[in-house]
């Protein structure tokens, strides 16, 4: 597991859709990479301010949510 295969999943682990054993490797280096820790923690909170955004179609996106956490949600909205 490497920071960028943690991001490239980081989707499908917030929504549960990862099979177990992959799971594991997320927890595994989650407990060593505090990068990682950081990147879940701001995607988790993206996602929630996506969310909230999403619920009222005219509001924008908050201005600090980071550009590749934007499309990264898009991305996961659309492949479900
Ligand atoms: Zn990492």
């Amino acid at each position: 597991m490497t920071c960028r295969e943690f991001a490239d999943f980081i989707a499908d682990y917030v929504s549960h859709e990862l099979p177990a054993p992959a799971r594991d490797a997320f927890d595994r280096h989650l407990g060593l990479c505090p990068n990682c820790q950081r990147y879940l923690a701001s995607y988790t909170e993206t996602v929630k301010l996506g969310k909230a955004a999403f619920d009222d179609e005219n509001a924008a996106v908050p201005a600090t949510v980071p550009e590749e956490l934007v499309r990264a949600i898009l991305d996961a909205r659309s492949r479900s």
